[in-house]
């Protein structure tokens, strides 16, 4: 492998490098969360209730929405505050931050902060929530970005090819868009090679072609998608190529698609979960299958419907403490995804484990008696159980939950299922979702993807 060597703004000093202002600031940055990874799981706690403290004291005096609400409860800061004291604060919905508007952004932003600039969450869950970056919150997500590609080894002399959602038109097939370099994360630093990107919409044949001529060292592109490959390739006899990481983005990745994507490529597959409004939540351990809390970023707790701690091993749901947004601060803010904790990691970090990231609330099956289940369906392709059940060959499959009754199974299909093989099939359904739902079919060409080129197997539109 290239050695790594920092870009050097002084051009006869190279092998210890003088790095540019700026990119100074994040690798001074990266050597300080080098170091904190090794913390044992009480430092790291102790120095996250410090820098806790001192969000809250800014929440309460320069934010209406957290002044209000913990005034209403009344409660008071304490001088010191102790993991108790995290527990009692309130949770702050999504609807909480919509509802608040401006009374949810400080009226003062400390100068070293910069200036606030405002985002908003966009995908599939609905009414965007708005929040505010700094050029603190930007600097942070820059250096956890690098320190994922660090933990993962990536040779930054290689090719990075990704196939993912652009505007239509934009990086169409045969050639997609060409880059000179990783971009803002790792060029301003290190030298790197080429990157290339491919509109998600492109037929898999034209994906196919395109990865054949671009020969990625790295592939990023969404698990449906690269598995739709998967399938692609063993139904048609052609090759995958060959890629050193798959890194996926953007859906959940169960157990069964990371492995079927392993055995199909050979390749390492990296997983990460991340959000719009704080960045880096968990990075993928360098060792293991599991993710490791950015416990620098994010305070992130794992509760259960009454708001109470999940042990490990006990799926809840994620609030997250943003630890350097002080222009929208997230105190408890419920992410809208589900997941678990897991036990300590072999691989010596002391940052928190999370064994399993099982997705957004809207991907769960809604009981009739208001219990919600998630990880339903192993992978149903061309290779899944309905292929297995009626011998007709699928190609896309969505199942979407209308109410606490019905649910409707999207296909496409090489034909149409016979009045008999739909039988068959809703018989398997049931059984599987555990319940005897009124399940009726729809057949179509095509089951386009979500926003921001996400598709999503199960969407529950039930809301208890
Ligand atoms: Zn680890």
């Amino acid at each position: 492998m290239t050695p790594r060597i920092v870009k050097s703004l002084v051009p006869s000093q190279q092998l210890v490098a003088l790095p540019a202002p700026p990119n100074a600031l994040r690798l001074a940055m990266l050597f300080q969360l080098e170091r904190s990874q090794w913390w044992s799981a009480q430092e790291m706690r102790k120095a996250q209730l410090q820098q806790l403290n001192l969000i809250l004291k800014h929440a309460q005096k320069s934010v209406a929405y957290y002044r209000d609400a913990w005034a209403k409860l009344g409660l008071a800061l304490p001088e010191i505050i102790d993991e108790d004291f995290l527990a009692r604060l309130p949770i702050t919905r999504r609807k909480d931050v919509q509802e608040a508007g401006d009374h949810f952004v400080t009226n003062n932003l400390p100068f070293e902060h910069g200036k606030i600039q405002f985002g908003t969450t966009s995908g599939s869950t609905g009414r965007p929530v708005r929040f505010g970056r700094t050029s603190v919150t930007h600097l942070s997500w820059l250096a956890f970005a690098l320190r994922e590609h660090l933990w993962h080894e990536r040779d930054f002399s290689g090719k990075l090819c990704a196939i993912r959602w652009a505007s239509p038109g934009v990086a169409m097939p045969p050639e997609g868009a060409a880059g000179q370099n990783w971009g803002e994360v790792v060029e301003p630093i290190f030298a790197t090679g080429a990157t290339s990107l491919l509109n998600v919409t492109a037929k898999l044949s034209e994906q196919l072609e395109w990865l054949q001529r671009e020969k990625p060292d790295y592939l990023i592109s969404f698990p449906s998608n690269l598995l739709a490959l998967t399938n692609y390739v063993q139904e048609s006899g052609l090759k995958l190529p060959q890629v050193r990481q798959l890194r996926v983005v953007g859906e959940t990745l169960t157990a069964a698609m990371r492995k079927a994507l392993v055995d199909a490529w050979g390749a390492v597959v990296v997983d990460m979960y991340t959000c719009e409004e704080a960045g880096y939540l968990a990075v993928q351990c360098p060792q293991a299958d599991h993710f490791h809390v950015q416990a620098e970023n994010v305070i992130l707790e794992i509760v259960d419907d009454e708001g109470k701690a999940c042990p490990a091993g006990v799926t809840g749901r994620v609030l997250i403490t943003s630890l350097n947004n002080f222009a929208t601060p997230l105190i408890r803010y419920e992410v809208g995804d589900y997941a678990e904790f897991g036990p300590a990691c072999p691989c010596g970090r002391g940052l928190p484990v999370i064994k399993r990231i099982h997705g957004r609330q809207r991907n769960r099956l809604i009981m009739p008696g208001g219990e919600s289940l998630y990880s339903l369906f192993p992978y149903l392709g061309e290779h899944g159980q309905i292929m297995r059940e009626t011998g007709v060959k699928v190609s896309q499959f969505q199942c979407v939950q209308h109410s606490l009754k019905s649910v409707e199974i999207k296909l496409v299909l090489e034909r149409e299922l016979t009045s008999e093989e739909q039988g068959r099939v809703t018989l398997m359904m049931q059984r599987h979702l555990g319940y005897p739902f009124e399940i009726f079919y729809t057949f179509l060409p095509d089951i386009p993807r979500g926003p921001n080129g996400k598709f999503e197997e199960f969407i529950s539109h039930v809301r208890i």
